[in-house]
């Protein structure tokens, strides 16, 4: 992007420097145009002997000075002379007539003159001007006298906008969902006739690398509409209020230039929960307060069929404040991925696009030993590797270089992206089958939708998706007993094959205790307790499973033995299932390590080929 924020300041850098520039150049010229080499200048006693001895043919007589001609030995020289102040201009006057002086008024003095009067107020302050406005740039990015509140947004040209879909390989989900953002950019009135409500904000979600950046401008670019680019830390100012200023000057700007999209590029440094922000320290949070109220009430306030689409992405969506993510503003989620085998092989793809590729090159193979790595970093593979050639001397990038450049770029990176080593990825491997297992065995749990062994998120190792996931208002006892023993499947396949446990279930363990708390504590759902709601958590917010109810130590007692007894029963459950499908789950993990991602339905039918063996008596 050629175009941005500095190249604004700099343009209006470059305007006042022109401005001073032309003036200097004024007065010096005036200088120069007024300057008479023969000119004298004398003292007004001699110019009034001169006119006594009637040397003097013309003046002319201003307020200030008086200048003409006189002659001296037959020659004839310009002069200009100073009038005292308060001088009697009467007595002048009778003086020169009687001198036959031919003489005129003139306006107090030429254009040069003036010119250097006013300049002489005028130049010292344009230059403190000039200093003034240089110095806050350098203090604070939009302090500046001119600047003052002014949107950074780079606005990107149409024309600059060559990024397309096709650039973007490997999250087809996100890309599949964004089509109809460029879909509603491109024919916004077949969506307007239709009543229809496209969303104002749509949220990419991923970790660093995966594409947001890229998607959004992909977005811009297929339905080539205008692009405001920001980062969330343009907001963040020195001066309080500034951040909010700048929000609504982007919208101004964005409502005249619709239909078009604004992408807030990092929206956690402005979106940041206003709760957690307390915490963050003095000045910084309310400023981030104010500018994040800012942004919400331009959201609600504009039109939805106007045609702005606003677009943000982060990679912390856990600290985003929720009122931005609630209807009407940043309502549509994307995630996007980091990619699987097959993706890579994609992005890979897209990448040695303009590369000249030796023979022995296999894309397919490449992707295989770059598990974990994001679209950033197999852009980097690509890019090391081409260097690497170069540097030796080749005329094709040949698989050598790109094994190194891979080795390069992952160990460059290893604190940052999980790459796993083979034990622990077959481990992982096990964990999830071991949740999807007891899902498709057990009757009342969720379809799994897909599992998966590219480490993500945070936490995140591997996953297993299970779809409806929410919306369900209504949970029998038997469903939240076949969730239960599905979040310990994990854990019972690591001890199954293993025959010991792992820190991977951690995250597992937390949430079926919560779940298991919650039935006894609100669903009533334990026979020894009763039909007693004990705990009563925050209506509107998620619980934490916090107990604000002071429970007698008799009653918690019994409380933490029910939900104990519950979560064994669970993992008892999945284990026997588990111990049932053994030759399954080996045989799965195997698929799953070697192709990463498996569908539910790719999981359904590998399991029709192997006919479910099951082991009568022999649960654990
Ligand atoms: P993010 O914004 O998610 O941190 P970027 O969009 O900035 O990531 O990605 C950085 C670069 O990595 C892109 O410019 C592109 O070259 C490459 N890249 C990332 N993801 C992909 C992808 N899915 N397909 C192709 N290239 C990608
Ligand atoms: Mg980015
Ligand atoms: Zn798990």
């Amino acid at each position: 992007m050629a175009d941005g924020p500095t190249q604004q300041r700099q343009n209006g850098r470059r305007w006042v420097t022109l401005i001073l520039m032309g003036i200097l150049l004024a007065f010096v010229l005036s200088r120069l145009l007024a300057f008479n080499p023969s000119q004298r200048t004398i003292p007004y006693s001699q110019f009034l002997q001169l006119v006594r001895a009637g040397q003097v043919e013309q003046v002319k007589i201003s307020a200030e000075q008086v200048n003409g001609v006189y002659r001296q030995g037959g020659k004839r020289f310009d002069f200009v002379s100073t009038r005292p102040p308060g001088v009697d201009d009467a007595a002048l006057l009778e003086e020169l007539q009687a001198h036959k002086v031919e003489f005129s008024g003139s306006r107090p003095s030429g254009f040069g003159r003036a010119l250097t009067t006013v300049l002489g107020w005028l130049l010292p302050l344009l230059l403190l001007f000039a200093l003034w406005g240089f110095f806050f740039r350098r203090m604070g990015a939009g302090a500046g006298a001119i600047s003052f509140g002014r949107a950074k947004a780079k606005i990107v040209n149409r024309e600059d906008l060559h990024t397309s879909f096709a650039d973007v390989a490997g999250v087809d989900e996100a890309v599949d969902e964004l089509k109809e953002v460029v879909d509603f950019l491109r024919n916004p009135e077949r969506y307007r006739r239709l009543g229809g409500r496209i969303p104002k904000g749509v949220l990419l979600v991923g970790a660093p690398g995966t594409g947001k950046t890229l998607l959004a401008r992909a977005v811009a670019g297929e339905a080539s509409v205008p692009f405001f680019y920001l980062s969330g830390s343009d907001f963040v100012e020195l001066f309080v209020g500034m951040g909010a200023a700048r929000v609504r000057d982007l919208f101004e700007q964005a409502k005249a230039k619709a239909p078009c999209i604004v992408f807030i590029d990092e929206l956690d440094t402005i979106g940041r929960s206003r709760a957690g922000a307390m915490a963050g320290g003095l000045g910084g949070s309310e400023e981030r307060e104010q500018t994040l109220n800012q942004l919400l009430s331009e959201m609600d306030g504009f039109d939805p069929t106007a045609g702005v689409i606003i677009m943000a992405a982060t990679n912390r969506p856990e600290v985003l404040d929720p009122a931005l993510l609630r209807p009407g503003r940043f309502d549509r989620h994307v995630v996007v991925d980091r990619p699987d085998r097959r993706g890579r092989a994609a992005i890979l793809r897209v990448h040695v696009r303009g590369v000249k590729l030796a023979e022995d090159v296999d894309l397919d193979v490449l992707a295989a030993r770059t598990p974990g790595f994001a679209g950033a970093e197999l852009a980097n593979v690509v890019n090391e590797a081409a260097l690497l050639a170069a540097r030796r001397g080749k005329d094709a990038v040949g698989m050598a270089e790109l094994e190194e450049a891979i080795d390069r770029v992952s160990i460059g990176l290893e604190r940052k992206s999980r790459v796993l080593t083979e034990p622990e990825r077959e481990r992982v491997a096990y964990h999830e089958l071991g949740h999807a297992l007891v899902a498709l065995a057990l009757p009342h749990a969720d379809p799994v939708h897909r599992v998966s062994i590219v480490p993500r998120g945070i936490a995140a190792l591997g996953m297993t998706q299970q779809l409806p996931a929410d919306d369900r208002y209504l949970i029998t006892q038997p469903e939240l007993e076949d969730r239960l023993a599905v979040m310990m499947g994990g854990r019972a396949a690591e001890r199954l094959v293993y025959g010991e446990l792992s820190t991977g279930a951690l995250s597992d363990l937390r949430e079926a205790t919560l779940l298991a708390r919650r039935m006894v504590e609100e669903f009533g759902m334990s026979e020894q307790i009763g039909p007693v709601a004990l705990a009563r958590g925050p209506l509107f917010l998620p619980t934490d499973g916090g107990r604000p109810e002071i429970l007698s130590p008799e009653l918690a007692a019994m409380v933490d033995a029910e939900v104990r007894r519950l979560l064994e029963a669970a993992e008892e459950r999945a284990a026997r299932t588990l111990a049932e499908r053994r030759s399954d789950l080996d045989g799965l993990a195997q698929l799953l390590l070697e192709r990463e991602t498996l569908e539910g339905e790719e999981l359904k039918a590998a399991l029709a080929a192997s006919p479910l063996e099951t082991v009568p008596g022999k649960a654990v």
